[in-house]
């Protein structure tokens, strides 16, 4: 029987709505979205905590070919971007291919097609697209007795509004979320206590309204908006590329940023014991640095205090420390997300001769082939995957991943085929490639990243998230990869007798096909 679907997309962020609109560019019309929280954004539906904006100037963080000339500021709230997913889905016509607070449990490989479970329902596709984001499984931190806390718990992922005026909050973390959110508690918060086990690198924030004449002329000259994107794009190039790709060259860069951001923390913070807790002792670069102009001065406020002794316990109502116990009325978990332990995939999937991806990425590397293909997965996409994130703006990578989309399905479909898989020698030796780029050159390896605890790294100490290489580069090897990379065919791949192969080959043969049939005791063993 034919597959429902043309191609399952897990995901209604960014990621999967730039898939959708590719695939509707390729031609395929057939698509289903499954989206398990209730309307599309991803990221930017589920965060909703006070003072959520982007930290990437927006004219950068939107589909290049979707300008948007009505962001209020450079770098827009939240709601703006959640505003902004809203049209493209309806200018693309994505949301009646949407299914919402669908969760996808298990996704298989059946010789041709994808078969994916979700609950109850099962989906047949002849593609699997996964974008489910790599900040999508929000992480409670394992604090002994977090559980028996008596007040509100609230984490960043799951914000609902309180009234916190008057009230005692602890917050627990100071990453990128905790830096726009701790200014905005502290403004109705009696008592804020922030636990900090690692300090993050803050720059200023070159955050400035847009005055409407501005959004005007963008609206009417989208050049003008695309010139403002250019510079923003080439400045964080630079801060990535100097930063953390090439670090091995370009380690005076990587210093004058730490010194621009402890100029930063010495021009708001007075005191020197302060200064000195709230600076980070790992180079710039190897976790995620973040913008504020509110951060470090609210520190500076008498109802404010930093704590940097770690958390023994949380009781019925408060946080214990060596330093002593703290009573308060509600707890903010800005603890960040669970990346390697549960999202990489963030559901079981099962590709060829039953390969699960989960296991394979455990007991092998973590790989994928230009961060979007993996051997053993035929017909799948794996949107977040390792070395698939390049450059600081997630729009980049999607682009890129949409480009190579198009490469691939134009060639797939040039040879007559319906399946592509990425060969093993492909993959290992862009995986070397990678491997070698973070070891020779990168801030992972030349750094000093042992005190970061970055998300950037796996579990075994692997910085395997971001792609080492220039966003330039990552757009060029979406638009030229060598197409021999991948093996295409029309049949079945399959593990099957040798008689069914034959008959296989037959089937491929009497229909004309002048594609190569593969098999899978034609592949490379795994
Ligand atoms: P995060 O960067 O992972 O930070 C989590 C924080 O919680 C860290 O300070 C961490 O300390 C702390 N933490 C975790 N478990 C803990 C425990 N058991 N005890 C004490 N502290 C604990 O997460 P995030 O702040 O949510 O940011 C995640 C990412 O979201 C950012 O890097 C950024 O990419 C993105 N983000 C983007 C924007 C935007 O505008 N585009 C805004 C906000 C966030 P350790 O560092 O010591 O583990």
């Amino acid at each position: 029987m034919a597959p429902q679907y043309d191609a399952v997309i897990v995901g209604a962020g960014f990621g999967g709505m730039g898939a959708a609109i590719e695939l509707k560019r390729l031609g395929l019309h057939d698509l289903l979205i499954l989206e398990r929280e209730d309307d599309l954004g991803g990221t930017w539906h589920v965060n909703r905590y006070p003072g959520l904006a982007v930290d990437i100037p927006s004219s950068t963080y939107s589909y290049s070919f979707e300008p948007n000339p009505h962001w209020s500021r450079l770098f827009a709230p939240g709601s703006e971007l959640k505003r902004y997913a809203g049209h493209v889905a309806a200018k693309y016509g994505l949301r009646p291919l949407m299914r919402f607070g669908v969760t996808v449990t298990g996704a298989r490989w059946r010789d041709d097609h994808w078969e994916v479970v979700a609950g109850e329902e099962t989906f047949t596709a002849r593609y699997l697209v996964t974008a489910t984001g790599f900040l999508s499984m929000p992480k409670t931190p394992d604090i002994a007795g977090v559980e028996s806390f008596q007040g509100k718990v609230i984490h960043t992922a799951a914000w609902e509004p309180a009234d916190l005026t008057g009230q005692r909050v602890a917050v627990i973390g100071t990453g990128a979320t905790a830096v726009q959110l701790i200014p905005e508690i502290a403004r109705q918060a009696s008592a804020v206590t922030v636990y900090q086990r690692t300090p993050i690198w803050v720059s200023p924030k070159p955050d400035y309204p847009i005055p409407s004449p501005v959004r005007k002329l963008f609206a009417r000259l989208p050049f003008a908006q695309r010139a403002v994107r250019w510079v923003g794009s080439s400045v964080l190039e630079l801060m990535m590329i100097s930063g953390v790709v090439r670090y091995k060259q370009l380690r005076v860069v990587n210093r004058l940023a730490e010194r621009w951001c402890r100029a930063h923390l010495h021009r708001q913070v007075r005191d020197p014991e302060l200064r000195r807790e709230l600076t980070p002792d790992y180079s710039f670069g190897c976790k995620r640095p973040t913008f504020s102009n509110d951060y470090f001065r609210t520190f500076t406020r008498p109802h404010v205090r930093l704590e940097t002794s770690a958390i023994e316990r949380i009781d019925a109502t408060g946080v214990v420390t060596a330093q002593g116990r703290t009573e308060i009325d509600v707890l903010v978990l800005a603890t960040g997300f669970n990346l390697w332990d549960t999202n990489f995939p963030a559901f079981e999937v099962i590709g060829r001769d039953g390969r699960d991806l989960g296991a394979w990425w455990r007991q092998n590397r973590f790989q994928a082939y230009e961060g979007i293909t993996v051997p053993g997965f035929p017909n799948y996409l794996s949107l977040n995957s390792p070395y698939s994130y390049s450059g600081l703006s997630y729009f980049t990578t999607i682009e890129c991943q949409m480009t190579h989309m198009r490469r691939l399905f134009t060639a797939m479909r040039s040879r007559g085929s319906a399946v592509f898989e990425i060969t093993q020698q492909a993959n290992d030796e862009f995986l070397e490639r990678m491997r070698a780029k973070v070891t020779q050159n990168s801030v992972f390896s030349l750094g000093q990243c042992s005190t970061a605890h970055s998300y950037y790294f796996n579990q075994h100490g692997e910085a395997t998230l971001l792609r080492p290489t220039s966003t330039v580069s990552a757009h060029r090897a979406a638009r030229s990869f060598p197409l021999s990379h991948y093996d295409f065919s029309n049949v079945r791949l399959m593990t099957s007798s040798p008689r069914d192969i034959e008959s296989a080959m037959g089937a491929a043969n009497r229909s004309g096909s002048t594609s190569r049939v593969h098999t899978s005791r034609q592949r490379p063993s795994p």
